[in-house]
């Protein structure tokens, strides 16, 4: 099959932000690349994102390398369709040589020094240099408790999450308080369903503080810029990611507000006996552990404020106003599906790294990607968008998170 591989100097596998954006630091270089992509420009926003979905950052942050979001509002929050226009846009105004429909299917040491053999559902290509920009978020994590839930219930992951129609009449149990849980719970509740929210690890931060967003303030204090030696602590690298949404103009998620609203609070889904779930009584602890974070984030910009003499007002919303849910005292730890009528459960617990593809020993034994700052130790071998590639930034599409690094490899493969 090498014999009659077409060869391209460069490929970039995968058509996401980062993708594009590996595209426009090569094109700025002169280099000649190509983009595969398994589906259409940005598919994950396209087909892993709910109806109701909006960005979570402000409009303003909305940008790539030489390419700002063109809206009205700079302050609002964009539903999920615009975030596929604006990478279509994208990739049309940096003429990215992007061949869709074309899924990576191993990738592994070519024939000839130096070049990979890239293999595709129908095709092979040879290349001297390859990034893998798949994504951060790869396959959809459902936790082995699943298997002890009754098959009649209806189970679906918040990837292929869609709206309130797709889930049979009744209760429904979200398990995960992510921003993907929390945002899906909300949703739920709106729509007239009654919610029970299995209560996991998050980080409460208020959407608005003296004036400014999350975002705002997260940019101006360099949090979006920080590298892993400048993390306050070794854990904050796995901090969860903040509690927020961009819907109905953007608020934070607070899971106390969201009880008061009607949904019912759980600790951590241990085990499912028959009908029966198994509660941790851990909820209590949980949201304290997410306190903890929303008190600090409001210090930090507090003393940020004082350091910097910045005129901003003093905040004049009572953020932690809402009175705790009776479950606090009195938790539930075992829950009769049938009496409580639930009859499906969204799972919206998380993802994990798919390489499985890659056939090159540049993993460690969890199956995360060796590299510093994107380089492997095989010649030629790059990864761009992870958590952590570099910065915080390095994989959000926020301030055009993965352009530093983009640039950095463009540099790296020219020389
Ligand atoms: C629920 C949710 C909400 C989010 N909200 C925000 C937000 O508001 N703001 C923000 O900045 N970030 C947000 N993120 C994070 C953001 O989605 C990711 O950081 C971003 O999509 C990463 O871009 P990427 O180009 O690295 O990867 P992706 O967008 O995942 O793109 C990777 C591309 O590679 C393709 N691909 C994968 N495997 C192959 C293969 N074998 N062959 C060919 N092609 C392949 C995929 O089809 C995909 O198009 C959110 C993530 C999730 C899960």
């Amino acid at each position: 099959m090498t014999g009659h591989a077409e060869r391209v100097e460069t490929a970039i596998i995968g058509g996401g932000h980062a993708g594009l954006t590996m595209s426009y630091s090569l094109s700025q270089l002169g280099l000649e690349h190509v983009i595969l992509e398994r589906g259409r420009v940005g598919e994950r926003w396209r087909s892993e994102r709910w109806d109701s979905f909006h960005f979570q950052f402000p409009n303003w942050t909305i940008e790539l390398p030489g390419y700002k979001y063109q809206c009205n509002d700079r302050d609002a929050f964009a539903p999920g369709h615009e975030v596929v226009r604006f990478l279509d846009d994208y990739a049309s105004f940096i003429k990215a040589p992007i061949r869709c429909g074309v899924a990576v299917t191993s990738l592994e040491q070519g024939s000839r020094a130096g070049r990979y053999l890239i293999r595709t559902q129908d095709s092979a290509i040879e290349a001297a240099n390859v990034i893998i920009a798949t994504g951060p978020f790869q396959r959809p994590t459902i936790p082995p408790v699943s298997a002890q839930v009754p098959i009649d219930l209806f189970q679906v992951h918040s990837s292929k999450y869609r709206n309130s129609d797709q889930l049979p009449s009744g209760a429904v149990l979200v398990v995960g308080s992510g921003s993907s849980g929390g945002q899906i719970a909300e949703e739920l509740i709106e729509h007239g369903r009654q919610v029970y929210l299995s209560v996991g690890r998050h980080r409460r931060v208020p959407r608005r503080y003296r004036g400014r967003d999350y975002g705002w303030w997260s940019s101006a204090m360099g949090i979006l810029d920080q590298t892993l030696d400048r993390l306050p602590s070794p854990e904050a690298k796995n901090w969860p990611l903040p509690l927020l949404t961009g819907v109905n103009g953007g608020h934070d998620l607070d899971l106390r507000r969201m009880a008061a609203e009607g949904v019912t609070l759980l600790g951590h889904l241990q085990s499912v006996t028959g009908n029966t779930l198994i509660i941790a009584p851990d909820l209590e602890e949980t949201l304290a552990k997410a306190d903890v974070w929303f008190t600090d984030f409001k210090k930090l910009v507090d003393d940020y404020v004082a350091k910097t003499g910045m005129d901003v007002p003093k905040e004049s919303q009572p953020l932690d106003g809402v009175a705790e849910p009776k479950v606090l005292s009195n938790p539930i730890l075992e829950l009769d599906l049938n009496a409580a009528g639930i009859t499906s459960i969204v799972w919206a617990t998380g993802f994990r790294n798919d390489f499985g593809w890659v056939k090159l020993p540049i993993f460690n034994d969890s199956g995360d990607p060796v590299h510093r700052r994107g380089i492997t130790s095989f010649p030629g071998i790059y990864f761009l968008g992870l958590r952590w590639l570099y910065k915080r930034k390095s994989y959000f599409l926020v301030m055009a998170g993965p352009a530093e690094d983009a640039a950095y490899l463009a540099e790296h493969i020219k020389t």
